[in-house]
């Protein structure tokens, strides 16, 4: 009987799984995950993030229509949040004994051809790697004299043990520096910011927050941001941390002067490593082609979602498992590969900042157009203002531009403004051959029927 090994039981290797059965393998799949089923997407990212999501964007939405002060129940909060993680969990659970997925709770490695689980060797004939990603420490980093680290959070401990005690400390007052300007940092920022009584500050080392994004749009989320208990500070380096007795002590650059500040909880969100097997891979960085499958190596292995680096978000993850799952059987059956995975398809990969506003995008930046195109762009805007669904809900604020070349092809799209989660992939199936809607979003339900 055929086996296939997958390594790691995140979007990645979840869907792998799935899509090998969907597609009618019927041998044995070992799914090898040292952590939690779902991965760090259900557990302490996307999932949890979105739940409180719900909350923030009910709570500023609420308070603006009727006008009252709204009383924060952290228990509550908690409760939802946690239960949401656990009802995907056990969907996933579920879906995995339906199609007969053996699950095998262990941290695999490898020795030579091998995969060792519960210390016994294994061969295989084909491996997928679904490792993921980690957080960068950022004491690591950064200068410090810290004893006591139970305030400085990255998304494993806020989202995981810390999430009760930071919300409780949150709804009584507290001094957060968020260090990272990203996705992840603003999302984090916007999410607890409904306990007002806290004071948030992001730091961003770049000259402007989400520094991958379009200008335009990121210079507009600073503006909806930057206000009430959120400081943004730009073109600022965190240079140390010192410990205080019950705080830390920061001491930062910004604009060529030396500053400090203190904090009561710092949450790193400075950037994600692939979460290499070194004992497979000896080089820093994993090395695949268009078939996502690792070069150099004499076994057919593939690698996909937040290990093959690039754009670390969960339909990537499950796209590129759809790919390999389709290469799996084809190579089972004709002994080839078939369907690739590149470039041109990571840039239609739709990003999503679930912020108040929303900010979506995907493709060249009017920047990254011009500049390629010698300045060849015609660039649209749309505005919410001018929108009648957006006046009846009384949120004008935001716009939509699309840049085209002088063909009339859409070469990228930028939006930001509410719902632009669902907007993205609207305007992405108009146009586009390749439409990955984005996690987590309603849209998704869409994958199931067409
Ligand atoms: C705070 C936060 C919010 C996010 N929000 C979003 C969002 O809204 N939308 C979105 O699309 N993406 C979001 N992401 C990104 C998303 O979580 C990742 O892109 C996604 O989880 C990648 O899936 P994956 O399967 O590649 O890896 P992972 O989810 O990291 O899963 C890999 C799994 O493999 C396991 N593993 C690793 N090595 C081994 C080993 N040797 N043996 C056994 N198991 C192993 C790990 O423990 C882990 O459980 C967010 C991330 C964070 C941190």
């Amino acid at each position: 009987m055929k086996e296939i090994f997958i390594v790691g039981g995140g979007p990645a290797g979840v869907k792998l799984a799935q899509e090998l059965r969907i597609m009618g393998f019927e041998g044995k799949i070992y799914l090898i995950e040292d952590r939690f089923l779902g991965g760090e997407c259900t557990n302490v990212g996307c999932i949890p993030s979105k739940a409180l999501f719900n909350f923030s964007k009910n709570f500023y939405k609420t308070k603006k229509l009727f006008n009252i002060e709204l009383d924060l129940d952290v228990n509550n909060i908690y409760n939802s949040v946690r239960r949401v993680v656990n009802t995907i969990k056990k969907g996933i659970e579920d879906s995995l004994k339906k199609f007969e997925i053996d699950v095998v709770f262990d941290s695999a490695k490898f020795n030579n051809d091998k995969i060792i689980l519960s210390n016994k060797e294994f061969n295989y004939e084909i491996l997928a790697l679904a490792t993921g990603s980690y957080p960068v420490n950022i004491l690591d980093l950064v200068k410090n004299d810290i004893k006591d680290n139970s305030r400085i959070l990255d998304n494993r401990s806020l989202w995981g043990n810390s999430f009760k005690d930071f919300l409780n400390d949150l709804s009584k007052g507290s001094r957060i520096l968020i260090v990272g300007g990203g996705y992840i940092g603003l999302e984090t920022a916007t999410l607890f910011s409904i306990f007002k009584k806290s004071l948030f500050y992001i730091f961003e080392i770049f000259d402007r927050i989400l520094f991958n994004a379009d200008k335009e749009i990121s210079a507009e989320l600073f503006k909806n941001l930057n206000k009430d208990n959120i400081n943004i500070y730009t073109s600022t380096k965190l240079l140390e941390i010192k410990q205080n007795k019950n705080s830390y002590l920061v001491i930062f650059e910004r604009e060529g002067k030396q500053e400090q500040l203190e904090v009561d909880y710092i949450v790193s969100a400075i950037g994600r490593k692939p979460n290499l097997p070194l004992d497979l891979i000896t080089k820093k960085e994993i090395n695949f082609d268009n078939y996502l499958r690792l070069k150099g190596l004499k076994k057919l292995i593939f690698a996909l979602g937040d290990v093959t680096g690039l754009k670390m978000l969960a339909h990537k993850a499950e796209y590129q498992a759809k790919i390999v799952a389709k290469n799996i059987i084809t190579y089972l059956s004709q002994n080839k590969l078939n369907y690739e995975y590149n470039l041109n398809i990571e840039s239609l990969i739709p990003g999503v900042v679930f912020t108040i506003p929303q900010v979506a995008f995907y493709g060249l930046t009017e920047e990254e157009a011009k500049h390629k195109l010698n300045n060849n762009v015609i660039v649209k805007r749309a505005y919410f203002a001018a929108n009648s669904r957006a006046i009846a809900d009384l949120d004008r604020n935001g716009f939509i531009k699309v840049i085209y070349n002088d063909l009339g092809e859409i070469l990228g799209a930028h939006m930001i403004g509410n719902d632009v989660d669902l907007l993205v992939s609207t305007l992405l199936s108009y146009h586009s051959e390749i439409v990955v809607y984005p996690h987590p979003t309603l849209a998704e339900i869409l994958n199931e029927l067409l």
